[in-house]
């Protein structure tokens, strides 16, 4: 009957709906486990190429950077570090596993600005054009194991949920830990108080930089303690890590023995810009801020992200390919309304974005008040444009810190 016209796959004899999927060929079947058992075998044997990438593929550094220019405004010594470690990540992933005998080691990148000034938004973006797996972690949650909170190990939990639980996919992703300031030892003397995320984490995480075999927990966390334990080399994985770094400016000025005065731009007789000491930063600076050496040489890469002024802040509301400005025109747009900004309400907004000390961050909560109204009426209103002048800006926001 029936069994006897059942589909077989016919290398395992399995039957159709024993199996995910059945491939017909020519004059029999093969099932989705015989392809994959097929495909490791090939691996073994070297038939398969070491690496799917090409060479002439890849983006170049600079096309690179240009990806980024579209979305991120500025810091373009950052985007010039993280272009050539992105590219340089590939082609040591191209060299793995083939006689070479210069070996190209990984050198993970560290990222310094204050906040708001792009970081995470720099890796985001780098994201939409990886060829391997990527995720952003964030490194306040860990802790060592035994406190509450997050192991270590979690970080590459999350890299193989991206990479579908491939292991092999995983262990050549990338990893952006964000916040990394926040494993700072606290204290210089360690021994007086033992901080929880403190020195312990950072061992931990000096084993993922370095590259050692991990045991990840397939879901995360410590709800699950059946959980068995998928195990992963981090040797090739390559770790961008950003981090605020408050107060660290005060250090950098203590180590080229000036002060900083505030965050007015006065320039001193050797030129030196206090108003971006950042950008002075070396990896001594990061050790008297509370890393340990060993992760600071694990992060040789180091560069820093420029405060953001009025003319950046300007730029960052119009001129990325999705500005805060484009996304409400488009809202508008989709009712048929065509809504336009005058420059005079554009310049308020970053006044304001200034004022309130925000940064970057600020444009956004400013515009979302100021369009609140509109967003609420206009769509039944009927009305084919919307024109945000200064004084509208100026009236909606008084409006929201009023009833604040
Ligand atoms: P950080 O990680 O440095 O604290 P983010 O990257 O999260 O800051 O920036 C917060 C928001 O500010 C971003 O979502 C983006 O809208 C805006 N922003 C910050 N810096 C820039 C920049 N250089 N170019 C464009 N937008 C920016």
């Amino acid at each position: 009957m029936a069994e006897k016209n059942k589909r077989r796959c016919s290398f395992c004899g399995r039957g159709e709906n024993e199996v995910a999927l059945l491939m017909t060929g020519m004059t029999g079947y093969i099932c989705n486990d015989c392809v994959e058992q097929a495909h490791s075998i090939l691996r073994e044997e070297a038939l398969l190429p070491k690496s799917d990438f090409d060479m002439k593929e890849l983006p170049k550094p600079k096309e690179i950077k240009a990806f980024l220019d579209e979305y991120v405004i500025g810091q373009d010594e950052a985007k010039c570090a993280l272009a050539v470690s992105v590219y340089n990540h590939y082609k040591r992933l191209m060299q793995r596993g083939a006689a070479d005998d210069v070996e190209i080691e990984k050198s993970n990148i560290i990222m310094v600005g204050s906040t708001g000034t792009g970081k995470t938004l720099l890796a985001r973006t780098i994201a939409r054009l990886l060829k391997v797996p990527f995720t952003i972690v964030d490194a306040t949650v860990l802790t060592e194991a035994g406190y509450v909170g997050e192991d270590i190990e979690s970080i590459l939990t999350r890299l193989l949920q991206v990479a579908d639980y491939n292991v092999e996919e995983a262990e050549r992703g990338i990893v952006f830990i964000d916040e990394i300031d926040k494993i700072a030892r606290k204290s210089d003397n360690p021994s007086i108080t033992r901080d929880v995320s403190g020195e312990g984490v950072q061992q931990g995480l000096l084993k993922l930089l370095e590259g050692s075999i991990v045991n990840v927990p397939p879901q995360g966390g410590r709800k699950h303690p059946e959980q068995k334990m998928i195990p992963v080399n981090t040797k090739h994985i390559l770790f961008i890590c950003g981090g605020a770094f408050d107060g660290i400016e005060k250090k950098i000025a203590q180590r080229m023995n000036t002060h900083v005065v505030g965050y007015d731009s006065v320039q001193n007789s050797h030129n030196i810009d206090k108003a971006d000491m950042m950008r002075y930063i070396t990896p001594q600076d990061l050790r008297s801020f509370g890393l340990i050496p060993e992760i600071v040489g694990r992060l040789p890469i180091l560069t820093s992200l420029r405060p953001l002024d009025r003319v950046a802040l300007r730029n960052i509301l119009t001129e990325p390919k999705n500005s805060i400005i484009k996304q409400y025109v488009r809202l508008m747009e989709m009712d048929g309304v065509k809504l336009t900004f005058e420059d005079a309400a554009l310049e308020y907004i970053v006044d304001m974005a200034i004022e309130y000390k925000l940064g970057a961050r600020g444009l956004r909560s400013i515009v979302e008040t100021i369009m609140m109204e509109k967003m609420f009426e206009i769509p039944s209103a009927g009305v084919k444009s919307c024109r945000i002048s200064k004084e509208y800006a100026r009236k909606q926001v008084e409006k929201s810190v009023a009833l604040a």
